[in-house]
């Protein structure tokens, strides 16, 4: 299911109506390129396509409005990093590969502020850092492990132990932190309109308010929104933490729901008694991390709390991780334990086994391609996969040397069905439950 309603609207959306709300599709039609999904992936892709595809030939589907889905209701902290911790990609793939994958995810902060060049809204993109802060002393020998591993892949990323974390952050509370100095943080809701309004002036067909039901594979492939019909050469499937719905990867993408706190304005004098200086985007080093940063008008942004299986999310559970984020934020920023929580907002993902995405053709349906399972690194690697993936629509998947890990059909088997979740449920249950024994 995808739609606001059930996860609730995200501070962003309420800011800011939706941008030139389109008409559903309402006949069969053609296209050389179909995107299912107006998310950053599905939009950013269109406007890479209409350098080499007439722009009317280019039809993207969304189910609700675009930016609905997980994109604006994300964070919008645009930073580095695929498929898990450094040191455990050099173990398992060698150097040289995992060196082109973080490189892959370096460009794609640099693909984002390209694309925001692009459009006539700056929204809201600023250049920043991020740290991933150290929760517990147990915690910085991995973060240095980190840490070295980047610089000596080449990458500039820094240590900061206790005090310079301190001195950076203004709050003596992480025990180190792995810095990264290359980030953008954007507003990804303004994003998604920006682009989207900029695409119809471009002259990019974009149909609203329809949901795709299935998909057939053939020449031409075809995309199935009730009894509407749209054939394409190739049709791109961008529905990240919505595709099973479709009937495509089932048993490959895990679909996970987090959550995100937004607070009234802050006061000057109020953020000041934080001893934060207000810069940067912080995650801190659990499994389930809180994460946060501060928009433009000084509201802090604030998740965290237990990721839920999309399956076994109950109102209970969710006013749960509710009170438990207001919780953690009053833990960090004592000073804030009294501010009115003016948004609470939840948005799906889908994640693959190895964590890493899946950007390839469908198995058995020629023509249609998928771009999603970001596994959590999907904004930055959403503006990288827009920037390479209409070569490959044409020419097919690369191998060899110029192969990324992610350049694939499909991804190992992820727990779904009902044993599966049940399993998934018990292992996101025992991340929470180690990281809370560590933080005690
Ligand atoms: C609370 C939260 C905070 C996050 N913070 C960050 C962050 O700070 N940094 C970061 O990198 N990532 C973050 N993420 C993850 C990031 O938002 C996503 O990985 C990324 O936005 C995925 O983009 P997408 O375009 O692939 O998918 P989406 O944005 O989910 O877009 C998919 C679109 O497809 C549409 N759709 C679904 N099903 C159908 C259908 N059947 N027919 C037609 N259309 C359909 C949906 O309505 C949706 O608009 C966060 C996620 C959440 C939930």
């Amino acid at each position: 299911m995808t739609g606001v309603q059930p996860y609730g609207v995200s501070g962003w959306q309420r800011d800011l109506p939706p941008a030139s709300p389109q008409p559903p599709l309402g006949a069969d039609t053609d296209a050389q390129v179909a995107i299912v999904g107006a998310g950053l992936a599905g939009l950013a892709l269109a406007h890479a396509l209409t350098r080499s595809v007439p722009p009317g030939d280019i039809l993207v589907i969304e189910a609700g409005r675009a930016g609905d889905g997980a994109t604006g209701r994300s964070t919008g902290i645009v930073g580095p990093g695929v498929g898990g911790p450094i040191a455990a990609l050099v173990r398992k793939r060698g150097p040289a590969v995992a060196r082109r994958m973080f490189g892959a995810s370096v460009e794609g902060v640099a693909a984002l502020r390209r694309l925001v060049k692009d459009l006539p809204d700056g929204c809201e993109l600023s250049e920043t850092y991020q740290l991933v802060a150290a929760q517990t002393p147990g915690h910085v020998a991995r973060l240095r492990e980190q840490a070295e591993t980047l610089t000596g892949l080449g990458f500039d990323v820094r240590y900061l132990d206790r005090v310079q974390t301190a001195d950076r952050l203004g709050v003596d509370r992480y025990h180190g932190a792995l810095c990264y100095p290359d980030v953008v943080t954007i507003n990804p809701w303004r994003l998604c309109q920006v682009l989207k309004e900029s695409l119809l002036a471009a002259g990019v067909r974009i149909a609203e308010q329809t949901r795709v039901t299935g998909v057939r594979g053939g020449d031409p492939a075809q995309v199935l929104a009730g009894p509407v019909r749209v054939r394409a050469r190739r049709v791109v499937l961008t529905t990240d933490g919505f595709t099973r719905a479709i009937g495509v990867h089932q048993k490959t993408l895990a679909t996970i729901r987090t959550h995100v706190a937004r607070t009234e304005v802050l006061p000057p004098e109020l953020l000041a008694r934080t001893g934060w200086n207000g810069d940067g985007a912080v995650i801190d080093s659990r499994s389930f991390f809180n994460y946060f940063r501060l928009t433009p008008e000084r509201r802090l942004l604030f998740g965290g709390g237990p990721a839920l299986l999309e399956e076994r999310v109950t109102p209970a559970r969710v006013a749960a991780v509710r009170e438990r984020v207001a919780r953690e934020l009053a833990v960090v920023f004592p000073a804030l334990a009294g501010v009115a929580i003016e948004d609470f907002w939840a948005g799906v993902t889908a994640s693959t086994s190895d964590r890493m995405p899946i950007v390839g053709p469908v198995r058995g349906q020629p023509g249609v391609w998928f771009a999603g399972g970001w596994s959590g690194h999907g904004l930055a690697m959403s503006a990288y996969t827009a920037q390479t993936l209409p070569a490959l629509l044409d020419s097919g998947l690369p191998g060899g040397e110029a192969d990324l890990p992610w350049l694939r059909p499909a991804a190992g088997w992820a727990p779904t069905g009902r044993m599966g979740r049940l399993l998934l449920s018990g292992y996101l249950a025992g991340l929470d439950a180690a990281d809370r024994l560590a933080t005690r």
